[in-house]
């Protein structure tokens, strides 16, 4: 493999530090020299990429991304509508658009069928081109059901779901999902339960069983990470041993001291709400609604806040997957929130989103960070990132994606046609693109919101 020098770029390293300007040079897909040491150790015959006017930075880290969900408008049509194989494969479709995106690494939490373990593997083996996944299988729940109420069947399967009813079917599944292949066990910890939906999400497990779920994947060397939203469950994950925390939102005292004396890593994954609250008006969301939105992400600014002072790795997610956060377009933005919402800089919060993220693929330390010794995941994009995130949003600014040194195709997609039987026709198709979201046009139809994620 020959060298690859990107020189006259702003470099923006991913540990939080300003950009310094000059070169990075790649070697066998790692980064061995930036500055000058770059320009002299460059071979005469290295390829050399002109990175003028364009900030050099570390590939984003998605840590929450359901790429077998395929921008779907409600559970149902990921419930019921879906096949394995096909399912797979148009994932390997939208695995590319967030290639272009800049996106070159995704923790997948759970996925219909267990299906993007095989995505993730196919990846590895180079048989079709994606970012770097690491993957859950089946999110846990109890009987009690996850956030699709009724939907969720008493035992087995649902979609992404596979109920566990029991301590020895806790122990069996766990391991039977890291024997298939799940590098992380995702646990649905917080539930709605209909008849008191008014309350919020529950807790659905014991004390006894999420320890259980974290002993027998820890065994066997595998994290687990948990869906909790409200204190109460937030607490009780950290205390059982949960690695990862998704949402995190509403804690109090006890729960934010449980995190914080563990240093468990959130990623609060808001970009959904976020995008309802600055574009549902596009989408026809009433007013109340997009409040509600908005205070979950206002509720959670001085815990987050408290989290991240002392040394808690907030970690990026978009929550892609759905209909509001289409793949490609929106997995910078929760560096967003943590600017407006948070009070972090531009840069603290492209550390989260690169550096800290890499705890979301097992690899702190090798990517995320543009250091020798580093794999070269690195993205070249136009503009002054640290003076504008957004930049980010727009794939015209992104001209080079590289994972391992590869340069990755960012030639535009082929035209995707409606897949028969793939949508529920009832929810309609809206999806927040950019092009909604900052054109004038309103869609015909309204969206139906019920709670997905
Ligand atoms: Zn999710």
């Amino acid at each position: 493999m020959t060298d690859t020098l990107i020189k006259n770029g702003s470099i923006i390293d991913g540990t939080g530090r300003a950009p310094l300007d000059g070169s990075v040079l790649l070697k066998d897909g790692r980064i061995c020299a930036l500055g000058d040491e770059a320009d002299q150790q460059a071979t005469p015959d290295a390829k050399v990429i002109d990175a003028t006017g364009q900030t050099v930075m570390p590939g984003l880290i998605d840590t929450h991304c359901h790429l077998a969900f395929d921008d779907a408008g409600s559970n149902s049509e990921i419930f019921f509508q879906r096949r394995n194989a096909l399912s797979a494969l148009v994932a390997s479709y939208n695995a590319r658009k967030l290639l272009r995106a800049g996106v070159t690494g995704i923790l997948d939490p759970d996925s219909t069928f267990e299906n993007m373990i095989d995505l993730r593997d196919a990846i590895d083996a180079n048989i079709v081109e994606g970012p770097r996944m690491s993957c859950g299988s089946y999110a846990l729940i109890t009987g009690v059901g996850g956030t699709a109420g009724r939907l969720i069947n008493d035992e087995g399967t649902t979609g992404y779901y596979m109920a566990v009813n029991s301590k020895d079917e806790i122990v069996s599944e766990v391991r039977r999902q890291i024997k298939y292949g799940a590098d992380w066990i995702k646990v649905h910890v917080t539930g709605i339960i209909p008849r008191q939906a008014h309350k919020g999400e529950l807790c659905v497990w014991t004390m006894d069983e999420l320890k259980l779920i974290c002993d027998t994947a820890h065994d066997l060397e595998t994290p687990v990470m948990g869906h909790c939203r409200g204190a109460g469950a937030t607490r009780k994950a950290a205390e059982a041993g949960f690695d990862l925390i998704f949402h995190g939102t509403a804690m109090d005292d006890d729960a934010l001291q449980a995190i914080i004396d563990r240093k468990i890593p959130i990623a609060p994954a808001l970009t959904f709400q976020y995008n309802m609250v600055e574009f549902g008006e596009k989408i026809g969301t009433s007013e109340s609604l997009m409040a509600l939105f908005e205070r979950e992400i206002t509720d959670s600014i001085e815990t987050m806040i408290a989290a991240h002072k002392a040394g808690v790795p907030l970690l990026t997610g978009s929550e892609a997957g759905f209909s509001l956060v289409p793949y490609g377009d929106w997995h910078y933005r929760e560096m967003e929130v943590f600017v407006k919402y948070f009070g972090m800089t531009t840069l603290e919060a492209i550390q989260c989103g690169t550096q800290k993220s890499a705890m979301g693929l097992k690899m702190e330390g090798e990517v995320g960070v543009i250091a020798p010794g580093y794999r070269a995941d690195i993205i070249c994009v136009t503009g002054k990132v640290e003076e504008d995130l957004s930049l980010l949003g727009n794939p015209d600014n992104i001209t080079n994606v590289m994972i391992e040194g590869v340069e990755k195709d960012l030639s535009p997609l082929p035209k995707r046609n409606p897949i028969p039987g793939w949508r529920l026709a009832s929810i309609g198709s809206t999806k927040l693109t950019r092009e909604i979201a900052f054109g004038p046009e309103q869609p015909p139809e309204p969206l139906n919101v019920e709670e997905l994620h």
